[in-house]
């Protein structure tokens, strides 16, 4: 084997490219030296960053058209999208995110955690809108979150790998924490609790909408419903 191919394949792993001990990942990312021979950890080809953020772009095509084909499926029984949604996230979040998390160091890593978890929130609780909105038309709504599912994920993923590329940069030019890191979770949090208060105004809407229809079959199921949320 090449021997920089060798040396770029070692620091990838996060070890030295020369004596193979385990560095500390931050210490990649800035370029420092090794702390055991004093070997350069920069890799040689192209940027360790760079190289995260390309690992696993097939795997999101992959993903996104699982979701869609899980969707469509999910979508002929009202709301069962959600738990396909939910899923979905979670799995991306392993396969795409999780490895390029960890070559953030602790503080600044627990930050982009908790703002790719609002965003995951947010997200959830937006398929939750379209599920219940769309519930009525049977058929219909598969279709309709054949398209959203795999949308809804693509934004999650894509904003949450635009949030990490950002910071593994910050980090590899050594940057402190900036204030936007703080702010961007604090704003998710206001959007969230905006979301949920909007998610609850609009089943208590349609249950009572449901309920001034008079048709006694659906009276009798409204009224279940209306109970349940008090
Ligand atoms: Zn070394």
């Amino acid at each position: 084997m090449d021997r920089s191919v060798h040396h770029d394949s070692l620091v990838s792993q996060g070890r030295c490219g020369r004596c193979a001990e385990r560095v500390r990942r931050a210490a990649i990312l800035v370029g420092d030296d090794c702390d055991r021979c004093g070997a350069s950890l920069q890799m040689s080809g192209g940027q360790m960053v760079d190289e995260l953020a390309d690992r696993h772009r097939r795997w999101r095509w992959k993903g996104y058209g699982l979701i869609g084909v899980g969707s469509f499926l999910a979508g002929f029984v009202p709301l069962l999208q959600v738990v396909v949604q939910v899923v979905g996230l979670l799995v991306l979040h392993v396969v795409v995110l999780r490895r390029g998390l960890e070559w953030l160091p602790v503080g600044r890593r627990i930050l982009a955690r908790m703002t790719m978890k609002l965003l995951g929130a947010v997200i959830a609780l937006a398929a939750v809108v379209v599920n219940v909105v769309v519930a009525p038309f049977v058929g219909a709504a598969a279709v309709v979150l054949a398209v959203a599912g795999p949308l809804l994920t693509a934004v999650y993923v894509e904003g949450s790998l635009a949030v990490l590329r950002r910071r593994l940069r910050w980090q590899a030019r050594g940057e402190p924490v900036r204030w936007g890191e703080w702010i961007v979770p604090l704003v998710m949090v206001a959007l969230l609790v905006g979301v949920v208060t909007l998610t609850v105004a609009l089943v208590a809407g349609a249950v009572q909408f449901v309920a001034s229809l008079e048709v006694p079959a659906i009276d009798e199921i409204s009224s279940f419903l209306l109970e349940w949320l008090e």
